[in-house]
């Protein structure tokens, strides 16, 4: 080390001195003493690596205190935090999937801060089930004999081919042999059960025959796998689950659907088409589905189980259940959201992953409008609104393909390219996250709510006053 990078470095100040100095006291109120010595080793740190390039840092107490403040500001952000979702993807996986419906968030507050009967049978006065609180519900709504819940559709997946073809075999479309996002793959998933994996059809079109062809005294399952996040178009053909069902039965085979997303409601009456509901698929005569609790359902995460009470008792005994179950407060939400299908219409309008996807347009328009006149009253000069004619998605491996027709608000500020904006919102309290698509930045306004008003203008203000 060179004398005078060591000169430069000595007359960074000790962390005892810096703690005396009365802008640092002043600190005091907003962390811990812990946190307040953590944050001042980091400046610190940082002024020394910035010493060695540039020997004229300021170290003044007033320029260190505003770093550290700074560093407590980040200390002290949670990680996990509340995103404003401007994509207009509806069940956006990276956001969080599905927001609750305010009847679930009531169920997970007061389950969440007291004791509760979750497995305890408060008529007996005995050890109860925690599936008990779900399972008549979703019979009620599905059809279902029986019913289970656990972590997740993956869970949900892996605990059904563990406990009905482990060290048999099961029989899949080349054509549904998915990934779906975050590494789940039917044939991995189907390895880790001790299930083995007969491959039939080609990945365009699989028939009857290719089924009737494979099944041999090991068959212990046809398994229909929603194909989520990808559509075959062209010269393809699938086999229905009703007729899966048909060959399953002839020969003594269960079938199972892996449903995906899972919606309860027909959406065809609102421009939404192709994806069959779980009473259709039990009606087709499905012996198990499964699908998630925070796709087109809207609630939190959780697998469902729905189907033949003999099969789903066999779940319920298997070992791996204990590993996969669902927790207390994810079933609260859970049980809430369930009940608001048992009038349509009330899901409709409450749950919000239903009531964004199924907005009419006109609805839409005249909420962006409202939007755009309360953003341009709150926002300073430097920024122009426009509103623009774009497309939402489902998302959450649902309806590949479906564009739904929106509006999007265009905001851009004088000298700050797109990319920077878009840039510049991710760091903001709360963080925004927008779409940007042709040099354009975008707000999509059928994941917004008149709510998210105040915060937008706010985060837009910090993202000004970042560019300063
Ligand atoms: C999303 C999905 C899964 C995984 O569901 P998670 O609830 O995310 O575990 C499994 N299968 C299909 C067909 C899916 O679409």
């Amino acid at each position: 080390m060179s004398g005078a990078s060591q000169d430069t470095r000595r007359k960074l100040p000790k962390m005892d001195k810096v703690l005396s100095w009365p802008e640092i006291a002043s600190l005091r109120s907003l962390t811990s003493h812990v946190g307040l010595k953590q944050a001042v080793r980091n400046v610190l740190d940082q002024l020394r690596s910035s010493l060695a390039v540039n020997p004229a840092t300021d170290l003044t107490p007033v320029s260190i205190s505003h770093l550290v403040r700074n560093q407590i500001r980040i200390a002290e952000t949670p990680s996990l935090r509340r995103v404003i979702n401007g994509s207009g993807v509806v069940v956006h996986t990276n956001l969080g999937r599905s927001p609750l419906a305010r009847a679930a968030e009531a169920a997970l507050h007061d389950t969440a801060w007291g004791y509760s009967n979750l497995e305890f049978d408060l008529e007996r006065g005995e050890r109860g089930e925690r599936y008990a609180h779900v399972e008549n519900l979703i019979c009620e709504l599905t059809g279902a004999e029986a019913a289970l819940v656990v972590n997740n559709n993956a869970a949900a997946v892996m605990l059904a081919l563990s406990s009905l073809a482990a060290g048999q075999e099961v029989i899949v479309s080349r054509g549904e042999l998915v990934e779906i996002g975050g590494s789940f793959r039917i044939p991995d998933v189907m390895r880790q059960s001790g299930a083995g994996l007969v491959e039939v059809g080609t990945t365009n079109r699989t028939h009857p025959r290719d089924y009737i062809g494979a099944i041999t005294e090991q068959t212990a399952l046809l398994l229909k796998v929603h194909t989520s996040n990808f559509a075959v178009v062209g010269f393809t053909a699938e086999v229905n689950t009703e007729t899966m069902v048909r060959i399953g039965q002839e020969a003594g085979v269960p079938t199972m659907v892996d449903a995906g997303s899972g919606c309860l409601i027909d959406l065809a009456r609102f421009g939404i088409c192709g994806e069959a509901t779980v009473q259709q698929h039990l009606q087709a005569g499905a012996d198990i589905v499964t699908f998630s609790g925070d796709k087109l359902l809207g609630g939190p995460q959780a697998g469902l189980i729905a189907g033949r009470r003999d099969l789903v008792e066999k779940m319920k005994r298997h070992q791996l259940l204990r590993a996969l179950r669902i927790d207390k407060l994810t079933l609260a939400a859970l049980e809430a959201t369930l009940r608001l299908y048992r009038d349509e219409r009330v899901a409709l309008t409450e749950i919000p992953t239903l009531r964004m996807l199924t907005m009419p347009m006109d609805v839409l328009a005249s909420q962006a409008r409202r939007m755009l006149r309360r953003l341009r009253a709150l926002l300073p000069e430097q920024f122009t609104l426009t509103l623009q004619d774009g497309f939402s998605s489902p998302g959450g491996g649902s309806y590949p393909l479906l564009q739904l027709p929106s509006r999007l608000i265009e905001v851009s500020v004088d000298g700050l390219p797109p990319n920077r904006l878009e840039e510049l919102l991710r760091t903001t309290t709360p963080p925004v996250v927008g779409r940007l698509q042709k040099d354009r930045f975008l707000l999509d306004v059928r994941t917004l709510s008149d709510n998210d008003i105040p915060f937008l203008a706010s985060a837009f203000c910090q993202a000004l006053e970042l560019t300063l």
